[in-house]
């Protein structure tokens, strides 16, 4: 393997080192209070390891479970409770929600100040804006992060973009555009994806496709970010074939291991972040 591999465990494992003794020297405890809807699996099983991790560094969490079933105005009253209640720092609910339920209307309820996803319309609003949002989503924060560790200077960067979703997708175009990076976001209707990857000098896949990108589709000393998590032949895999794309790339982040443990991270730093920006 020629690629440099982008250890997002390392990187995490370092992050929440230092969460956990900023916390420690708190004079109170930051609380993350977590709200889910029904009994999806793999919301259930996101759920439980962003309260692992939070326990792990010392920050409180609440977990609201509601039924599959809850009413819009029963959800939206529980917001409104954990906006009011001041030992609340930070307000996530856990998506996706059941079709019946509005989402924008239920994250547009979230006070932007509690808001750790930064999914609230305040915060990409400020980040479209190139002004500080209070949070900035955890997912693309991380991948930000992870880029940073082989490519400090982004400026002039092409760098093209597999997935256009609100959470991943889209923030991230904007803050590698805030960057001075040129941008190509592309999405399931995008033609011939494969003709703007090959010129891509970084290239991030978010679109949820095991092994979409492959050796062809990159140029020479890419650096590639691997956001996807799939179910391959039991194993989790992402939407880069690694092995394809191994000795052609210049970086490389590991799924699973990279992108991963960074959103975890990152939505800690947020939280931690909430608590202070709370008590200023
Ligand atoms: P989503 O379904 O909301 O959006 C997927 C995006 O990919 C859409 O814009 C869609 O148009 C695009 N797309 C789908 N098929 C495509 C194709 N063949 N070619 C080009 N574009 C295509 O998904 P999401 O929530 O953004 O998640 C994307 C992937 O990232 C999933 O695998 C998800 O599990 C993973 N994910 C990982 C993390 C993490 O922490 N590692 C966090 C969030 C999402």
């Amino acid at each position: 393997m020629t690629a440099k591999l982008i250890d997002g465990k390392v990187l995490a494992q370092s992050i929440r080192d230092k969460l956990r003794q900023e916390i420690a020297s708190l004079p109170a405890v930051p609380q993350l209070d977590i709200v889910l809807v029904g009994n999806d699996d793999a919301s259930e099983i996101y759920v439980r390891n962003k309260i692992k991790a939070a326990d792990n560094i010392g920050l409180k969490t609440n977990l609201h479970r509601l039924p599959e079933e809850v009413e819009q105005r029963d959800l939206l009253s529980l917001i409104d409770n954990l906006n009011a209640d001041p030992q609340v720092n930070g307000i996530i609910v856990q998506l996706p929600l059941p079709e019946h339920l509005d989402m924008h209307q239920i994250i547009n309820r979230i006070n932007p100040i509690k808001d750790v996803d930064g999914f609230h319309p305040v915060n990409t609003g400020m980040l479209q804006n190139d002004e500080k949002p209070y949070f900035i989503a955890a997912t693309p924060l991380g991948v930000m992060r992870l880029i940073q560790t082989v490519c400090p200077d982004l400026s002039g960067k092409n760098v093209v973009i597999i997935g256009a979703s609100l959470i991943v997708g889209r923030p991230l175009a904007t803050l590698l555009l805030n960057k001075e990076c040129t941008v190509t976001i592309t999405h399931i209707h995008t033609k011939n994806i494969k003709e703007l990857t090959q010129k891509a000098d970084i290239v991030v896949a978010a679109c949820g496709v095991a092994n979409l990108v492959q050796e062809q589709w990159i140029k020479d000393g890419a650096i590639l970010i691997d956001v996807g998590i799939n179910r391959c032949e039991g194993k989790i895999c992402g939407d880069i074939d690694f092995d394809s794309v191994k000795e052609k790339a210049a970086a490389i982040t590991p799924v699973p291991g990279g992108v991963g443990p960074m959103t975890i991270a990152m939505l800690l730093h947020n939280t931690l972040e909430a608590y202070l920006l709370q008590h200023k």
